[in-house]
């Protein structure tokens, strides 16, 4: 709204930094932001924010942002015309589509844009194109979470809200760092945990704050959850604790899975993941007295070669105990970025159309057929990880990237530079110039949330608007409009002038998103998915049974698989993950003067004993090396970590990159990257 003093404006937007999806008001003067106003009717956050959320738009304004179109001359790049660009992005997609095929052409959507975006994004590439090689950073972090869901609850998604975490008697939270990769949630825990003896159990490798809060913490050797939650689940069960009547009407398959919690008996899972037998009892005896139980998992649960079949561990835990379909209960994967949710949600996947439609599915084709006007692929296409091997084997040509570093990103970092190397054609479109943008033929200058309209979908599924703030930097464009001009150039016809219309177009196409649209979620007015038809959101899941069939959720037996193992001499086990002051890879927060000056540079993590063992000390300078790559990092003697393991924040793009060390070894079910299983060697360069 315009203020009397009309060059100071007040509009609301929401966070870009995290799933929580913090809203509030940001206030500026002409481009200058004055300061950002959390309001009381925020759904998600009320009147709080973190660090991130209150001091991290200065980078909107940085010198760095990319404000025209750039492209590639010898060794370097041109700023060139929006027309010449655009046209040139046209003529070779078209060649390259002519001569070896649409599926030599690949999308990759970014859980940073808004939902409208991502929806584009397939849109081309299934629309125009005529390929199902589409896909989203979330294949780096979440999609094994997603997956577990889909086989035992089939909604993808957080089971109920922040209310629900809120008022839960007991949290569970598994391979998260919540205080930092989700801080005003975190805070909702503490101040539950504090004021209603909510109950808090944390398992993680690292010591860190939520852990140092909680009422039982307990350390798994890596990669072990799978074992310990499985033989929690199993002492539920045999000692008669399982909520019979939930399972007698509501799930199916217990007979095969009780079965196969045979082998995970306290004493072997003690055993393998080092967790003490009482503690065990301690955590079965815990979820068996709360009344209500949500489980809270991240990371560290899904970047292993198992991430999938922990996070369905997880489900059958809560299933067994019949903690689904009641408030202050659930399963709730934390969503890293703003709108990883979203990314999937409106069909940036290589199988799914929005609303997690099969592409195999000929009666969900045809109505996408319909629709748009167009013949549909019906092979599944190519996720992120199998497209950087498609284009080493020299099947894939072309790539469109938008609002990720994935050379910074994706794992094995060496050998995704070497597939860019050998890609034909390879469009970035970002904020900044990033170190993917390096590998690429033209790069596109793209607006970030403070500068267009859209909507994000945060952690508890939840749709919510955001309004332009400031005009688009230079010549850059939000990604809607680019996406647009592209697929015009190549035949279409769209006709987009606002995100609204987008959205009323995937309304009709998705039903998770039957009655969405912008006057339901104008202001701080929100919606949780699915949405009926009239409106009807839906806070809580499965209140009405289980999107399957019959009505029934399934309980689903799954196996432990091993870490990846090392050659001996890597014996040192390198844990990653965020920091509270920086996001992902660093590209906004690293330009951003608010946070840089909080935390200038990424440290590596050691214990006291590794640290005497190999004689350096705080400041002094390490070497990782894995068999994949090595980074260069100053030390940092803690209490967090433990013997030979050690921690290095994701948050570098330079030498430090965690990337330089992680493998192309995934999870198994979803191709997500094992970033968790990784070993190196410890050099000491320099003791300070
Ligand atoms: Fe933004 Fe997440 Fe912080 Fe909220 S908690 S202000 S969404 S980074």
């Amino acid at each position: 709204s315009e203020m009397r003093n009309e060059r100071i404006k007040k509009t609301k937007t929401v966070c870009t930094y995290c799933g929580v999806g913090c809203s509030f008001d940001v206030w500026t003067k002409d481009r200058e932001i004055l300061k950002i106003e959390p309001q009381q009717e925020a759904p998600a956050n009320g009147i709080s924010t973190c660090v991130k959320g209150k001091f991290g738009w200065d980078f909107v304004n940085s010198e760095e942002r990319l404000k025209k179109p750039l492209i590639r001359e010898g060794d370097g790049f041109r700023e060139a015309e929006w027309e010449e660009a655009l046209n040139l992005i046209a003529s070779k997609f078209k060649g390259i589509k002519e001569e070896h095929g649409p599926d030599a052409l690949s999308f990759i959507s970014s859980s940073k844009c808004t939902n409208e975006e991502s929806y584009l994004m397939q849109k081309l590439g299934r629309a125009v194109i005529g390929t199902n090689n589409i896909d989203n950073c979330s294949r780096y972090c979440q999609t094994p979470a997603t997956m577990g869901l889909f086989r035992t609850v089939g909604h993808g998604g957080d089971s109920g809200g922040i209310k629900d975490i809120e008022q839960s008697e007991l949290i569970l939270v598994i391979g998260s760092n919540t205080s930092e990769s989700h801080p005003v949630l975190a805070t909702r825990i503490k101040r539950s945990h504090k004021l209603h003896k909510q109950k808090l159990i944390v398992a993680d490798l690292r010591k860190h704050e939520m852990a140092e809060r909680s009422d039982l913490f307990v350390k798994p050797n890596p990669g072990s959850d799978i074992v310990w939650l499985s033989a929690v689940t199993k002492y539920i069960v045999d000692k008669g604790w399982a909520d019979q009547s939930f399972l007698d009407e509501k799930v199916n398959g217990l007979t095969d899975y009780v079965r196969s919690l045979e082998p995970y008996t306290m004493d072997y899972a003690a055993e393998a993941t080092g967790i003490a037998k009482e503690d065990l009892i301690k955590i079965a005896e815990m979820i068996h007295e709360a009344e209500t139980v949500c489980a809270l998992w991240a990371m560290g649960v899904t970047q292993h070669l198992g991430g999938s079949d922990t996070s369905t561990a997880i489900s059958n835990l809560l299933l067994i105990t019949g903690n689904y379909a009641k408030p202050g209960a659930g399963t709730y994967p934390l969503r890293g970025h703003n709108n990883v949710q979203g990314a999937s949600d409106f069909g940036s996947m290589p199988d799914r159309f929005p609303s997690y439609e099969r592409v195999t599915d000929p009666a969900v084709r045809a109505k996408y057929e319909k629709g748009w006007g167009v013949k549909l692929p019906a092979e599944p296409g190519l996720n992120n990880h199998q497209m950087i091997e498609g284009i080493h084997r020299g099947t894939l040509k072309a790539m469109y990237l938008k609002g990720e570093d994935m050379g910074v990103v994706d794992s094995n970092m060496n050998h995704v530079h070497a597939a860019y190397e050998k890609l034909d054609f390879f469009v970035v479109q970002d904020i900044f110039f990033t170190r993917t943008a390096q590998f690429a033929d033209v790069v596109l200058p793209a607006s970030p949330s403070l500068e267009k309209e859209g909507t994000f979908t945060n952690t508890e599924r939840r749709i919510q608007r955001l309004y332009q703030v400031l005009e688009p930097l230079g010549e850059s464009k939000p990604d809607w409009k680019i996406i647009t001009e592209i697929a015009n150039r190549l035949g279409a016809d769209w006709k987009y002038d606002h995100p609204s219309e987008i959205m009323a177009e995937a309304a009709q196409l998705a039903p998770l998103f039957a009655g969405v649209n912008y006057d339901r979620l104008e202001g701080y007015k929100s919606l949780q998915w699915p949405v009926a038809e009239d409106g009807t959101d839906t806070p809580l899941l499965f209140t009405d049974g289980f999107p399957f069939p019959d009505g029934k959720a399934r309980l689903v037996p799954v196996e432990w698989t091993a870490p990846v193992t090392y050659e001996p001499d890597y014996d040192i086990h390198v844990n990653n993950g965020r920091l509270l002051e920086h996001f992902h890879e660093g590209n906004m927060t690293y330009q951003s003067k608010g946070i840089t000056s909080k935390t200038p540079r990424t440290f590596l993590e050691v214990s006291a004993a590794l640290a005497e063992e190999k004689g350096f000390k705080t400041g002094s300078l390490i070497r990782l090396v894995s068999p994949y790559g090595q980074v260069k990092v100053q030390a940092h003697v803690t209490d967090r970590v433990r013997g030979k393991e050690v921690y290095l924040p994701m948050n570098d793009n330079g030498e430090a990159a965690i990337n330089l060390l992680t493998s192309s070894h995934a999870d198994k079910d979803t191709d997500t990257p094992a970033y968790k299983e990784v070993k190196a060697k410890l050099e000491v360069l320099e003791t300070e």
